[in-house]
């Protein structure tokens, strides 16, 4: 029979973040489709407050690698962790969240063990008695079911894709896996550089994506760009909005041929075929087509809004929910004005 294992690093303040409790949801879910057991399984400095956060979540174990060298992550120290709590639970499919730290160590772990590993996964079931893990093909056009044989199966969850647990606290009984280090670990952390929560436009958590299309530097009805008062529109209705900021290849394009384009778009912020494909409730397009290579980075954004000039843009061609037929700069103008 199977055993499933929740593989989480425990957050700075001692809490698990969200995205390892939307695995914990997953991993719960599948446990009690297999009517296999679940175990919980916490890496970081002091794991018990995050274990006591969800005592309530259904595990019938508890399992811990504490100390200070967890506490960041690092992939020598992850791997050894992440591998410890899969051998002390004797797990065979082990479920963690994509973060990059998790993400990291993963696919390591599972060579190390002899097992396997899915990554990018959206969905879990169960298929005549087996777990079945989904995961999407060339950029979300096409998704596969996969099951596998072969165990310890280890799982990176894509985010977004289930609810946080929402567990009832209590006291976790906690027991110890020990890591089998290799001796002398290089990497050390000595510090983090963050930019301000005002400097990054990149927010994965926000309720709206906000894409900038190349359309803001074009010229405009009276023939000039107005590339200032777009920045200033823009910036002005992230900051009032607290929206992610997305864009589209054409304005990425535009900057790497060393045009004058808005300062504070980076290839990070692609939104498509060759860039990110984000999750958030809604999206608002503006001065940006809808090509397909674009819109197919929208495949999981609930409602989809766009301002366009032209009445037959892409969005009009069954891309977006609503279009809106008017001037982007008239229409940010007149929301900022409206928003407190
Ligand atoms: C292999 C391949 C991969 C690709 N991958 C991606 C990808 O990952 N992401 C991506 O985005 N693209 C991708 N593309 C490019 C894509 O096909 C489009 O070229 C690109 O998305 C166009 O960007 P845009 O809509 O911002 O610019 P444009 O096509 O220049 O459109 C600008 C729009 O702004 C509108 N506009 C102008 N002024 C205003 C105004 N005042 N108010 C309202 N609207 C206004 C215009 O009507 C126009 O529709 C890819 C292409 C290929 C071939």
């Amino acid at each position: 029979m199977d055993k499933v294992l929740l593989i989480a690093p425990v957050e700075c303040d001692g809490s698990l973040g969200k995205a390892s409790l939307e695995a914990l949801t997953a991993a719960r879910d599948l446990a009690g489709q297999l009517g296999a057991p679940l175990c919980v399984g916490l890496v970081g400095a002091d794991v018990q407050a995050a274990a006591d956060s969800v005592a309530g979540c259904g595990a019938a174990e508890f399992y811990g690698v504490a100390g200070a060298e967890y506490a960041q992550p690092r992939y020598a120290t992850d791997a050894a962790a992440f591998a410890a709590l899969c051998k002390a639970s004797g797990a065979t499919v082990a479920v963690g969240a994509a973060t990059s730290r998790v993400s990291r160590a993963l696919p390591g772990v599972a060579a190390r063990l002899g097992g396997v590993c899915d990554t990018g996964v959206t969905a879990l079931s169960v298929q005549d008695g087996k777990p079945v893990a989904t995961r999407w093909y060339y950029r979300q056009r096409m998704y596969a079911e996969i099951a596998r044989p072969a165990r310890p199966w280890f799982v990176a969850l894509s985010t977004g894709c289930f609810a946080p647990c929402e567990a009832a606290p209590g006291k976790a009984q906690v027991a110890a896996a020990a890591p089998e280090l290799p001796a002398g670990v290089r990497s050390k952390v000595t510090g983090m550089i963050c930019p301000s929560a005002e400097e990054q436009t990149i927010r994965p958590d926000a309720a709206l994506l906000f894409v900038a299309g190349a359309g803001w530097t074009k010229k405009q009805a009276d023939g000039q760009a107005h590339l200032t008062e777009a920045e200033q529109l823009i910036l002005g209705f992230l900051g009032k909005a607290q929206a992610s900021l997305g864009t589209s290849k054409s304005l990425v394009d535009l900057s790497g041929e060393g045009q004058q384009v808005m300062s504070f778009l980076t290839h990070m912020h692609q939104v498509g075929q060759t860039g990110a494909t984000p999750r958030h409730a809604k999206g608002l397009a503006t001065c940006c087509h809808g090509e397909e290579p674009h819109t197919v980075g929208w495949r999981f954004i609930g409602e989809r809004r766009a301002v366009n000039l032209d009445a037959s843009c892409g969005w009009a061609q069954g891309k977006a929910d609503v279009l809106y037929v008017a001037d982007a700069f008239e229409v940010m103008r007149k929301v900022l004005e409206l928003m407190p």
